[in-house]
């Protein structure tokens, strides 16, 4: 309700702020008009079963729970009555978390991409292409400097970007970088040749090669991001037990949304249901789709 009238009910039509709700049917009733309003009309709760405080408390427990929920899990903190229902509503939720309005990244930049899923064990070399399982991901986060207590420089992680993508070729960092960094920024990478010059117009790049000669591995050269790849792998596999490639760009979205408000989870939930009212709907048949 919150996502509609965020000081509390207000008829559309008389703007009277007393109603009634009807539970059975899902409608305010404006007390002086009569006027029936659907609280989740335009939401991501649009057209489904589930109960509208199933729905507040899905989004309580997806943004305050470290390091998310899985479906199984909200089914029984929720007493859902199946998995599927469960599933249905995360993925909601998930949609809810796409920020469109987002604001790019600013100062000093790591990027990098990693292999989620990636080929089987021991299955490696000939014969072996593409596993169905293996996906590329690019990510970017925001790294600020900072002196701590004891007068030492310091380092932390700030805001982050994730997606999914075909090629780490010059043209689709080039692409990444522009729709989610702010130009004039400094990007910190390895020396993979996709952060090429022209995938870095407008960019300061601050290049850090890996080399087996200085022991510089690649979670020195870029130690958020690689901290960020790490934690989100953990994640995919022990709370999901892996996800299906197909699903894994809505995962990054959540996993992105709870990120960045890792330090304001009550706000995240507010967020998340003022988000998801400028959200269409989307039918099961469309994500299976
Ligand atoms: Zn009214």
């Amino acid at each position: 309700m919150q996502s509609h009238w965020p000081d509390g009910f207000l008829c559309p039509k008389c703007h009277s702020t007393k109603y009634w709700y009807r539970p059975r049917r899902k409608l305010l009733v404006c007390q002086s008009c009569r006027k029936e309003t659907s609280p989740i009309a335009r939401t991501i709760m649009h057209g489904s079963h589930i109960p509208i405080q199933e729905w507040f408390w899905g989004a309580y427990l997806v943004t305050t729970i470290t390091p998310g929920i899985s479906a199984l899990q909200l089914q029984r903190q929720l007493g859902l009555g199946s998995y599927r229902t469960a599933w249905f509503m995360l993925h909601r939720l998930r949609r809810g978390m796409i920020n469109d309005n987002r604001t790019p990244l600013l100062g000093t930049i790591e990027a990098d991409e990693t292999i989620i899923g990636g080929p089987v064990k021991n299955k490696r070399g000939r014969g072996v292409t593409m596993e169905a399982t293996k996906s590329l991901v690019v990510g970017a986060v925001e790294v600020f400097s900072y002196v701590d207590k004891k007068g030492n420089q310091k380092e932390k992680a700030g805001r982050l970007r994730l997606a999914v993508i075909e090629h780490a070729d010059e043209k689709t960092i080039g692409l990444f970088l522009r729709e989610n960094v702010e130009s004039g920024s400094i990007i910190r990478s390895d020396g993979w040749r996709g952060y090429s010059k022209a995938a870095l117009a407008g960019y300061t790049h601050d290049q850090r090669v890996v080399s087996s000669s200085t022991s510089k591995h690649a979670h020195q050269v870029a130690p958020h991001i690689h901290r960020v790849f790490s934690n989100l792998k953990t994640w995919l596999q022990g709370t999901h037990h892996g996800v299906d490639p197909k699903y894994l760009s809505a995962y990054l979205a959540e996993f992105v949304f709870r990120f960045n408000r890792r330090n304001t989870p009550q706000a995240a939930f507010k967020t998340l249901l003022g988000i998801a009212s400028h959200k269409k709907p989307v039918t099961l048949r469309q994500f299976k789709s």
